[in-house]
C-alpha cells in the first residue's frame, strides 16, 4: 500500500522524521514525498535518496507561494531521474480571491504543465476551489494527471475519469467529509489513489494534530465499506494504481 501524497519534509516532522519513516516502512510499501516549495523540494530529494525504493519525491510549487517558482523548475530539470512526478502545482481559489492573482497562478501552472510534458512525468494537481479551471487546463495535455486531495463535486469527478489517464486521489478527508465519501464511492477502481497529505488532514485531530502516511489504511477501510468490497482489495488496487501512475520500482509487498 502506498501513500501517494505526504509532506514528510514539512517542519512538523523535523523532530522525529526518521522514526516516522521507520514506521512507514513497517506498514507500507512506499510513500510519495510531495513538496510545494523550493526548500521543501531540496529536502525531499535528499531524504528520498536515503531511502531508495521506498520514498519517492515529487517537486512542485504551491499556487499561493508567489513567483519564486523558477528555482523549482530548475531543480526538477536537474534531477529528472530522481523525481517521479511534477507537483504539487495548480490553482488555489480558496485562498486567492483577486482575479489578477488567479491569472498569475494560471501562468505559473502552465509552465509546470509544459515541464511535465517535456519530461513525460505525471502531474500532481492542487485544485482547491479551482477544480474546474484546473481540469480545463489539463484536459487536452496528454498527461497522466493526479487530482490530489480532490474536493470538487461529483459531476466534475465523473467528467475527469472519462480520461483514463486521470486519477482522483482520495485523502483521509474520506473519514470526515461527506463530499469526499461520495467521490470515493463513485470513482472507478482503476482510477483512484490514496493519500494522507500528511501532516495535514489528521483524522484523529483530538488526539494528534498530525496526520501520518499509515493512516491511508483507515481510508482504505472506509472505502471498502462504501464500495462493499474487501479492505485487502482496496489496499492492493491503490498500490497497483500508484505503481502504474508514478512508474515506481518498489521492493516490498
Ligand atoms: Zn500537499
Amino acid at each position: 500500500m502506498i501513500d501517494v501524497h505526504a509532506h514528510l519534509c514539512f517542519p512538523d516532522f523535523d523532530k522525529d522524521m526518521e522514526e516516522v519513516i521507520a514506521r512507514c516502512k513497517e506498514e507500507l510499501a512506499g510513500v510519495i514525498v510531495s513538496s510545494a516549495r523550493c526548500d521543501e523540494g531540496l529536502k525531499a530529494l535528499e531524504t528520498c535518496s536515503e531511502h531508495p525504493d521506498f520514498l519517492f519525491p515529487t517537486l512542485g510549487f504551491h499556487p499561493t507561494e508567489g513567483t519564486e517558482y523558477e528555482k523549482v523548475i530548475e531543480l526538477i530539470k536537474n534531477n529528472p531521474g530522481k523525481v517521479v512526478g511534477v507537483g504539487e502545482v495548480g490553482l488555489d481559489y480558496h485562498w486567492e480571491k483577486d482575479p489578477r492573482k488567479r491569472e498569475a497562478q494560471k501562468e505559473i501552472f502552465l509552465k509546470f504543465i509544459k515541464l511535465a510534458q517535456n519530461l513525460r512525468k505525471p502531474l500532481v494537481i492542487h485544485s482547491w476551489d479551482a477544480e474546474r479551471d484546473c481540469y480545463e487546463m489539463v484536459k487536452d495535455s496528454g498527461l497522466v494527471c493526479v487530482f490530489h486531495c480532490f474536493s470538487g463535486d461529483n459531476v466534475l469527478a465523473e467528467e475527469i475519469v472519462k480520461n483514463r489517464d486521470f486519477y482522483i486521489s482520495i485523502s483521509t478527508q474520506v473519514l470526515f467529509s461527506k463530499n469526499t465519501r461520495k467521490i470515493a464511492k463513485n470513482v472507478p477502481f482503476d482510477q483512484f489513489l490514496l493519500e494522507t497529505d500528511a501532516p495535514f488532514l489528521s483524522p484523529n485531530k483530538d488526539t494528534d494534530r498530525r496526520n501520518y502516511p499509515w493512516n491511508i489504511k483507515l481510508s482504505a477501510r472506509k472505502i471498502a465499506e462504501l464500495k462493499s468490497i474487501k479492505f485487502e482489495e482496496v489496499m492492493e488496487k491503490a498500490k497497483e494504481n500508484a505503481v502504474k501512475v508514478f512508474d515506481l520500482k518498489i521492493d516490498r509487498a
